[in-house]
């Protein structure tokens, strides 16, 4: 990850330290929480004069770093070992560790659910307690407020997401590059693998053959591509799960009535809401010609309801999004020019309990199954691009050696 981010001019060294470029670093203010009445700086609910949620807050601390100490973590996940204390957080749900430590102020709690629901797609119920420690153990850690927090880790933000990397890793493949083929069916043969895809500019079949194929599409969809699903993909497939997702991107005819406190900032979340609030699109722009201002809300939906998410019309979830918007900013309506609303039914799998130390997902990340490589991030039992990332790069890895010493096929 760190040598892609030196190849895209992202990274550079200076004086021996990493740099990274301020156009991409996220612009100050970076985060805020409408919290009793008033935006506030962050998102970790404030601890004036809650002197149990500062407590419980240093102790989850405590917790957290001691993982780290002990037991190690490590983004990707990947380079941390896996021991029994791991298999054994992987074993239980976090609210059932939060429980076990008796961690349970809300504030605290709804923070972790929070952090939870934004990057796994599912809140403490659902998720390992390996999932809820790997989020601070991996980056940096966890700080109460007033406690000495060290170097805050860098965050690079696009208004285009991760298009912004995924366009300039294209760059220079135009030649081996055939995107806009939709695959139907792949088959493994003795010597080869054949491909049926759908052309999506011609409209019409393409047949595809390779020696070795590396499938970096989500699980649930390479199952459904193979005509013979290996015993590992099968068996990890049972075991995963995928959270729903509705993204809404929302023009206004000019900038929000906003609530007293904190002005905006990239961020804005809402203590309490089921929804994880909304990003302004706007925020890095470097150039000052004003513009309507855009928004994109995110929403990480329980799973009972990806069903109503298909079925319902468009019109009662984005009634639902201008009703959890309006909490805050009450001339939403007024100001809404348009909403444009992504409904992603499998946008992330869960890391709930048994996942990430799967001995299917392990078989899928370590090994080719015949000709077969998989390199979606689904492999690392949850979805963020540096595990995307490196999955795809250590496939590549392998396939370069067995380019340099061919196995001996059968
Ligand atoms: C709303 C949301 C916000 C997120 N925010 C972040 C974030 O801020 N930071 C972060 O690190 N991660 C974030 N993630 C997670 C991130 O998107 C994933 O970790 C990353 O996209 C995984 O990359 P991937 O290449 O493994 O898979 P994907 O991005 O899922 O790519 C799979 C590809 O396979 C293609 N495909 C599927 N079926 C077929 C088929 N039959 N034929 C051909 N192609 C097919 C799909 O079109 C897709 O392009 C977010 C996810 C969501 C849903």
């Amino acid at each position: 990850m760190q040598q892609l981010l030196f190849e895209l001019g992202l990274a550079r060294t200076e004086l021996g330290r990493t740099v990274y470029d301020e156009r991409h670093l996220c612009h100050s203010p970076q985060e805020r929480l409408f919290y009793e009445g008033e935006w506030v700086e962050g998102l970790l609910p404030p601890t004036d004069d809650l002197p149990l949620r500062q407590a419980q807050y240093r102790r989850f601390a405590m917790r957290v770093n001691q993982a780290r100490r002990e037991l190690g973590f490590a983004m990707p996940s990947r380079r941390a070992r896996w021991t029994a204390a791991h298999a054994a957080l992987d074993g239980q749900t976090m609210a059932q560790w939060l429980q076990a430590q008796q961690l349970d102020e809300a504030g605290l709690l709804w923070y972790l659910d929070y952090c939870c629901r934004d990057d796994y797609g599912a809140g403490l119920a659902e998720v390992s307690a390996w999932a809820g420690i790997q989020y601070f153990a991996s980056r940096h850690g966890f700080h109460a407020p007033g406690d000495a927090e060290g170097e805050r880790d860098a965050v690079l933000t696009w208004p285009e997401g991760n298009a912004w990397l995924t366009q300039r890793m294209a760059q220079g493949l135009s030649e081996q590059l055939f995107t806009g083929r939709s695959v139907l069916r792949v088959r493994e043969s003795r010597h080869q693998v054949e491909l049926l895809a759908w052309n999506e500019t011609t409209q019409a079949p393409e047949r595809w053959s390779a020696s070795q194929l590396v499938l970096a599409t989500p699980l649930f969809v390479a199952q459904r591509l193979l005509e013979a699903v290996p015993p590992a993909l099968q068996a990890a497939t049972q075991q995963i799960s995928y959270a729903p997702w509705l993204v809404s991107n929302l023009s206004l005819k000019s900038a929000l009535l906003d609530r007293p406190g904190v002005g905006p900032a990239w961020d804005s979340v809402t203590y309490g809401s089921p929804a994880l609030g909304y990003v302004d699109a706007r925020h890095q722009t470097l150039d000052p010609t004003p513009r309507p201002s855009l928004i994109t809300h995110y929403w990480a939906l329980p799973r009972q309801q990806r069903a109503a998410l298909l079925s319902d019309d468009w019109t009662t979830w984005a009634q639902a999004v201008i009703a959890e918007l309006a909490h805050t900013h009450a001339d939403l309506p007024q100001q809404l020019q348009r909403i444009d609303l992504a409904r992603w039914g499998h946008a992330m799998s869960i890391p709930t309990p048994g996942v990430r130390g799967s001995a299917a997902l392990a078989a899928l990340r370590e090994q080719p199954q015949g000709r077969l490589h998989f390199a979606h991030s689904d492999v690392a039992g949850y979805s963020v691009f540096e595990e995307a990332y490196t999955q795809g790069a250590a496939v590549a890895a392998r396939l370069a050696r067995e380019v340099q010493s061919p196995r001996r096929k059968s």
